[in-house]
This record gives structure tokens, C-alpha cells and sequence, in this order.
């Protein structure tokens, strides 16, 4: 997984390389635009009831949609972390590690309370 991932972030430095894009890409402007995308996301499900956004999960056109926004939320971050100099697969693992330690499985499990509450 990681090697792939590590392909598909080189594979988007190239695609904005070729383009000589890489003039725009301010960690603030890449900043925004993740957010932007991540926004189109939740535009996808506006004003759908929770009934009506799982249902939408099987509609092919929706899907098709959904991934075409889940990728562009994904293209910035490739692009935000490697801007910063941050190993996304890394500072994924170590994340997951420190959200193991502040939500022990035992105290968590079944419940939506922050680490502070458990
Ligand atoms: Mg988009």
C-alpha cells in the first residue's frame, strides 16, 4: 500500500510538473483548495437525509462523482504534504498510533465521546 500511495503522490507531482503548476501551489493556496475540495465532498450530501445520502451510495452516478471528489481531496493533500516536506504514509502511521493511545479500544469502543470525555 504505501509504494503504491508513494506512486500516485509522484504520479501527481508529475501531472502539475508538466504543467509548470507548481508556481500556484503555496502551502496556503493548497491549504484552500483542500478544503474547497473536501467542501465539494460534503456538498454531495447537502440537505440529503441520512436515508437518502445511503441510498445515493448505490446510485453509479453518485459513486462515479463521490470519487472523482474523494481523489481531488486526496491530489491536494499529495501535493500539501509534499509542499511541507511531510511523509503522508508516515505521519499517517504515526497519527493512527497516537489516536490508539488517546482512544484505548476498551474505553472507546461504541461510543462518540472525545479522548477527553472517556
Ligand atoms: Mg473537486
Amino acid at each position: 500500500m504505501p509504494d503504491r500511495f508513494r506512486e500516485l503522490q509522484e504520479a501527481a507531482i508529475r501531472f502539475r510538473d508538466e504543467r509548470d503548476w507548481e508556481q500556484f501551489h503555496t502551502p496556503k493556496d493548497l491549504a484552500l483548495g483542500l478544503q474547497i475540495e473536501a467542501a465539494e465532498v460534503c456538498e454531495l450530501f447537502l440537505w440529503k437525509t441520512r436515508a437518502e445520502a445511503a441510498g445515493k451510495l448505490h446510485d453509479e452516478e453518485f459513486r462515479t462523482r463521490l470519487a472523482d471528489e474523494l481523489a481531488d481531496v486526496q491530489v491536494f493533500l499529495f501535493y500539501l504534504a509534499h509542499a511541507a516536506g511531510i511523509d503522508l504514509p508516515v505521519a499517517v502511521e504515526d497519527k493512527m498510533a497516537k489516536n490508539a493511545l488517546k482512544y484505548p479500544a476498551d474505553k472507546a469502543r461504541g461510543n462518540a465521546r472525545k479522548y477527553t470525555e472517556l
